[in-house]
């Protein structure tokens, strides 16, 4: 019998597994390898860092913010860093002990242990951890609450682009995330990807994409959790996912360590619960904002861009909060979509 079932050897569950290995566990990976397919623009803020080894291929120093034709630029110096996310998910397998090609089928949950069937047999198991990603099928076992799912595609383009400086675009939300001054990563998240890619004329060396989970789910039940996409950590205004799991996935860790697993979903929740929180009111705001209303938040932003380069973290959206907090000629805006919200 294991401690540990581990389903899915993305970035998260290889980060868990590497906190709890020296339990008897065993890890499943439906794929031939680990990293692939990339799906990711493969951004992260510094924090990142913090848990895992700082190796990147490009660093970024600012963005242009576009919103029709115009833009201008907010500047902060290493506000984000381009990660090789295949480089990255390996150099966090790297030692573990992995059962390639094997899928997690289903779990039977019983007084004392767990039923796990995969392709390859049926095993027993303390604990189930879900780390299946995006499509979680252990999530059914967990939490009856499906998350919403957002649609996204990026391609990999020779496009010649500022290499220190990033360009998102606010509706759709889209992105030009450079690798280098000649190829860059672009993409888009909308209700309709296809169409709203702002295609270049360059070169296409990848094509990529996926769905993004956002919203907040119970993550534990039954001796059985969630970490990463599987439940649904991610920044609900940018899709930004390795951050929240890998910082979920420590959690967690240091929980199993001290044999206080059960108290995973409220830590968590407590550690970052409300940035989500705020991402999703954030992204309710913007599915709905009109186009009158988002050129005025565009020129707020625009006119407060010091005090946001200053005060802004990649990681922590709800620091531009604050400056909406005391800037009395943006509530007008934000109480009118406030009030609609909840009559809606
Ligand atoms: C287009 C796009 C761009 C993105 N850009 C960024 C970005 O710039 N920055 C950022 O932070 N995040 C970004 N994200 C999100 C980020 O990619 C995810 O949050 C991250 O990959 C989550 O890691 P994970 O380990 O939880 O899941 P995954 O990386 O999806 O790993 C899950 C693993 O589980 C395996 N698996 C699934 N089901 C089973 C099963 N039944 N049995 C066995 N194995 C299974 C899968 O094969 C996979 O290897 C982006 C996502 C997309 C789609």
């Amino acid at each position: 019998m294991y401690d540990l079932f581990i389903v899915g050897a993305g970035p998260i569950g290889c980060y868990f597994t590497q906190k709890t290995k020296e339990f008897n566990y065993k890890l499943i990976e439906e794929h031939a390898e680990v990293g692939k397919p990339v799906q990711c623009a493969g951004l992260v803020g510094e924090n990142i860092f913090k848990y895992v080894e700082k190796e990147y291929i490009n660093k970024i120093n600012g963005a242009y913010i576009h919103y029709n034709e115009e833009y201008f630029a907010l500047r902060k110096k290493n506000v984000a860093y381009v990660l090789d996310r295949e480089k990255f998910d390996k150099n966090l397998s790297k030692d573990l002990d992995i059962s390639f090609k094997e899928s997690f089928l289903a779990a039977k949950i019983k007084k004392d242990k767990i039923e796990i069937k995969t392709n390859k047999g049926i095993y027993y198991s303390k604990y189930l951890v879900g780390c299946d990603g995006v499509r979680s099928t252990v999530r059914n076992y967990v939490s009856n609450k499906e998350p919403s799912y957002l649609k996204s595609i990026q391609h990999t383009v020779e496009y010649e682009h500022e290499d220190d400086m990033i360009s998102f675009f606010l509706k759709p939300f889209s992105w030009i995330i450079p690798e280098n001054s000649k190829i860059c990563r672009i993409g888009v998240i909308s209700k309709d990807p296809y169409n709203d890619l702002r295609l270049s004329k360059g070169k296409v060396i990848n094509k990529t994409g996926g769905l993004i989970p956002i919203g907040r789910i119970n993550t534990y039940k039954n001796n059985v959790f969630l970490i990463g996409d599987a439940g649904s950590q991610t920044k609900p205004l940018t899709g930004g996912g390795l951050y929240y799991g890998i910082k979920a996935a420590d959690i967690a860790g240091n929980l199993f360590l001290r044999d206080k697993i059960e108290k995973y979903d409220s830590e968590w929740k407590k550690s970052f619960g409300k940035q989500i929180l705020f991402g999703l009111l954030g992204k309710k705001i913007y599915d709905n904002i009109s186009n009158e209303d988002m050129i005025r938040f565009y020129n707020f932003v625009k006119k407060n861009r010091t005090k946001i380069e200053e005060s802004c973290n990649f990681d922590r959206h709800s620091s531009l909060l604050k400056i909406i907090l005391s800037s009395p000629e943006i509530w007008p805006l934000f109480l009118k979509y406030l009030v609609r919200m909840s009559l809606f």
